[in-house]
């Protein structure tokens, strides 16, 4: 996160960089992926594990789409790695449905577009560094609303415990981006 100059670990973008290397981790992964289910836990475990273990993380970090079930965070708890905050943001069913359908990302530099709310300047190229900008293959709406199904039932459980350990902030996240971010960062104070 820049902002904070601590890395930003996103398991989601870990998985598509194995999917891009063709290795045989993201070959797995992607068969889950492409229906909206999670990827196994010992996988993904092990992806966190080993970024974990690099040095850019001595001075903090942010998990991003972590842990997203049960076991995920009962293994940070036995791993001893301490949580110290849990952002939650909260957005309208249909409202995550169009912005999801309509995201666009580049391959490059991983700057998020929307087709209508946030268009690139020229079609499929990013503004920033001329990369190329692609619609993800899990961001059409069959497999959003599985997605969207796979977080009722396992993630948002997540809430009820981080709620009772003091750590939740619950932001609003139906509103301009740089809102939503001032927010994040207040919260992470
Ligand atoms: P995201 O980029 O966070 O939207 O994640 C995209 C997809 O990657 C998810 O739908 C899952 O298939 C997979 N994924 C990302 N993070 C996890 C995780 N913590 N556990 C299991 N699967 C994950």
């Amino acid at each position: 996160m820049k902002a904070l100059n601590i890395p930003q670990i996103s398991t989601g973008d870990i998985l598509r960089g194995a999917i891009g290397e063709g290795s045989e981790l993201g070959r797995a992964a992607k068969a889950y992926m492409d229906k909206g289910h999670l990827v196994p836990d010992e996988v993904v475990l092990g992806l966190v594990e080993d970024r974990l273990a690099r040095d850019d993380t001595q001075g903090g970090y942010i998990l991003d789409g972590f842990p997203r079930n049960g076991e995920q965070a009962k293994a940070l708890d036995d791993r001893g790695i301490v949580v110290e905050r849990v952002i939650s943001l909260v957005v309208p069913h249909d409202v995550l449905v169009d912005r999801l359908c309509g995201r666009r990302v580049c391959r490059s530099c991983g700057r998020s577009y929307h087709t209508e709310f946030s268009p690139t300047q020229q079609e499929g190229i990013c503004d920033d560094c001329g990369g190329q900008v692609y619609q993800r293959k899990d961001d059409v709406e069959e497999v959003i609303e599985s997605r969207l199904q796979v977080y009722t039932d396992q993630t948002a459980p997540l809430i009820t415990h981080y709620k009772a350990a003091g750590l939740l902030r619950t932001i609003e996240g139906n509103r301009a981006p740089q809102d939503v971010g001032a927010a994040i960062l207040e919260a992470l104070k």
